[in-house]
């Protein structure tokens, strides 16, 4: 069998026959591919009362896994979270933060 030759003369099928194939039916989205699976040493989690919710970790997060959430606490209105789905553990937060409110804890331990 010739490699070469469209798939459809190789199986001898007409467009008609031929099975549906490369059709994505919903685009891509990186949101439904839970990358914190890769995640195997460590992760992040925010000490609440350190944070100055000045939103370093959230700009600089390359998963876009720091999220601000609407949780006031004293002046500020927002808060931030860990994504855990989509966190990746690579502790750039964690080396970015100003006042060390982030610390990369043993990935087995439970987050609160
Ligand atoms: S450890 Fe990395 S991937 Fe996870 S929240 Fe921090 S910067 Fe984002
Ligand atoms: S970088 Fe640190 S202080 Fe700033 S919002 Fe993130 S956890 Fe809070």
């Amino acid at each position: 069998m010739n490699q070469k030759e469209p798939l459809s003369k190789r199986m001898k099928l007409s467009w008609r026959e031929m099975p549906f194939a490369g059709i994505m039916f919903e685009p891509g989205s990186s949101v439904e591919y839970k990358t914190g699976d890769w995640r195997i040493e460590r992760k992040p989690q925010i000490d609440g009362e350190k944070c100055i919710r000045c939103f370093i970790c959230w700009i600089f997060c390359p998963d876009v896994s720091i999220k601000r959430v609407p949780k006031p606490y004293k002046k500020h209105i927002e808060s931030v979270e860990v994504d855990y789905y989509h966190c990746k553990g690579c502790g750039i937060c964690a080396a970015e933060c100003p006042v060390n409110a982030i610390e990369m804890i043993e990935e087995s331990t439970d987050v609160p």
